[in-house]
């Protein structure tokens, strides 16, 4: 007796393999048959013919956290589950929202603002009250942790810079053990943001070794993909060589057209490094432009102490002649964690003209949402770089970026392209609708975007390959076991899709659109999208390693 079965479909693994032709049988939450299953004995039957079955896709890169909490998750998380995404694993960038002690709350909670709608109530401190708390409220597709870097160091430090003493470092590595044992899958850095890079080699190091001993994954998003991305490359792998943990760098990327060729360098440090023994290993997403916070445009040291300070700092006709005169002159050099560094010169890298006004909350100035810099400049008669930062005090430093110029451009993605087929790397989306302003097209298109047009349409890689990317990589980086590939035994999060027809269609200019050929999406057994109707269930688990 199956509660599921999907007849006569082409069967994906997940493992890479040719597809081949089977029913598959689920019995409550696991893959109980695969092979020639009679009918009859099923509460449930789904026509596989013409369709393909893959594992339901595993995001390793989201900042859905607040998202899960919010009451307006369903709707929040439709655009995920419509590209087939069943898992995904929080807390990237060395931001979390556990640990946190009563004392950092409400400026850990101010810093992820952006995450959210609107405000959720903060009701823990540990990484395990979290979880306990996210699976109280119930969740539509399984969801997992990591532990943000920059939430350890604040707990310790706060957001002040400065190198950690080793008394302080003992403490971290204390608290990363403790979510260690609350089920986190490994630990996050942001080392482009405060305070994640305030943090020098050693402390990072010191942290890879107790990765180690637990066997996890230390995730980076490393310091800078333009004028520092060598170096930065070059030191995570140092880590995964010094401390045997495994390495994995985050939305594998090269900001501004002068910096593209250096994805060619960096690629094969990653294969010389995986010669020598490190488990390098990376994720991207499929497009040449990211979305950020617009506050990312500016150096660290306008921003020190927070956004009230900025907003009197560019009061001062000198101080604001600084701050313009850093973006437009100032080229990040190695090391970035010491004192007045820059890790990353975003404008320097790309240009005004390729920085967008994403969201902007007042509706009196909505009208500038989607110009970019130069544009905007021009339309208020104000250099790009005053008519920017008079908007950002007007909105309390609220306004997002789209900046284009990453990995290629709208006609040439040719180094986008060589980070999508090579070996080492699988795909993840980056990007949440915090159901406000526009989001990144990637939070409704990755997955179909790789399957329909990089695979179908580009033939750049195999589709069972594609796929494997996106299921067993995952599931293999993180240490998931019992996901990520269709095989007796295994979670039921499936996928079942039309190959011919599946595709995105989301776009910058209309990212909310939902992808086509995805027809059934399963989780844990349950069939969640059915037929292209959304259930209202919440079949996820929260996933602890
Ligand atoms: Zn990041």
């Amino acid at each position: 007796m199956y509660s599921l079965i999907i007849k006569n479909v082409k069967v994906v693994d997940g493992l890479g393999n040719p597809w081949y032709r089977a029913d598959v049988g689920i019995q409550g939450e696991k893959i109980a048959c695969i092979g020639r299953i009679e009918t009859g004995d099923a509460e449930k039957r789904i026509d596989g013919k013409n369709m393909m079955l893959a594992p339901g896709f595993i995001d390793m890169h989201s900042h859905s956290e607040m998202i899960f909490l919010n009451k307006r998750q369903p709707e929040l998380v439709e655009g995920r589950i419509r590209q087939g995404i069943t898992t995904e694993i929080m807390g990237n960038c060395g931001i979390s929202v556990s640990p946190v002690n009563d004392e950092m709350k409400a400026v850990v909670e101010a810093s992820v603002g952006w995450m959210t709608p609107d405000k959720v109530p903060w009701e823990w401190n540990s990484m395990g009250e979290f979880l306990g708390v996210v699976e109280k409220k119930g969740v539509v597709i399984n969801v997992g942790t990591l532990t943000g870097h920059g939430a350890i160091r604040a707990l310790l430090k706060g957001f002040s810079a400065g190198v950690s003493s080793s008394e302080e470092i003992g403490r971290m590595q204390d608290f990363l053990r403790e979510t260690f044992e609350q089920g986190s899958f490994g630990l996050s850095s942001g080392l482009i943001y405060a305070p994640g890079m305030f943090a020098d080699t050693n402390e990072l190091s010191e942290l890879g070794k107790v990765v180690a001993e637990y066997d996890r994954l230390f995730v980076s998003h490393i310091r800078g993909s333009s004028e520092t991305d060598v170096d930065a490359q070059k030191e995570i792998i140092s880590i995964g060589e010094k401390t045997g943990c495994r390495v994995h760098r985050s939305h594998y990327e090269a900001f501004g057209r002068e910096h593209w060729h250096k994805i060619e360098i960096t690629l094969k440090i990653d294969e010389e490094a995986r010669q020598r023994g490190i488990e390098m290993a990376f994720d991207m997403f499929p497009y040449t432009a990211a979305m950020t916070m617009m506050i990312a445009i500016y150096p660290p040291w306008a921003l020190e102490g927070g956004w009230p300070e900025f907003a009197k700092r560019v009061e001062d006709a000198e101080i604001r002649k600084k701050i313009e005169n850093d973006i437009e002159n100032l080229v990040p050099a190695w090391p970035t964690w010491l004192p007045g560094a820059w890790p990353h010169n975003l404008v320097k890298a790309t240009g005004w003209e390729n920085v967008y006004i994403g969201y902007m909350p007042s509706d009196r100035n909505k009208k500038f949402e989607g110009l970019n810099l130069v544009e905007l400049g021009e339309s208020v008669g104000k250099s790009p770089f005053d008519a920017i930062t008079d908007l950002m005090v007007e909105e309390d430093g609220a306004i997002s970026q789209l900046i284009f110029g990453v990995s290629g451009d709208r006609d040439n993605d040719e180094p986008l392209r060589a980070i999508i087929k090579h070996p080492l790397g699988g795909y993840a989306t980056d990007a949440i609708d915090i159901g406000r302003g526009k989001p990144h097209p990637a939070a409704y298109g990755t997955y179909p975007r790789i399957l329909g047009h990089y695979v179908r349409e580009l033939k750049l890689l195999p589709l069972e390959d594609a796929i494997r990317r996106m299921t067993s990589f995952p599931a293999n980086r993180l240490g998931l076991r019992d996901r990520g590939i269709i095989a007796e035994g295994y979670f039921a999060d499936l996928v079942l899709f039309d190959p011919d027809r599946i595709i995105d269609r989301a776009t910058f200019e209309n990212p909310r659109r939902f992808p086509e050929g995805i027809h059934y999406v399963i989780v844990n057994g349950e069939v969640l999208l059915d037929q292209g109707e959304l259930r209202g269930i919440r079949p996820g688990k929260v996933l602890r390693k």
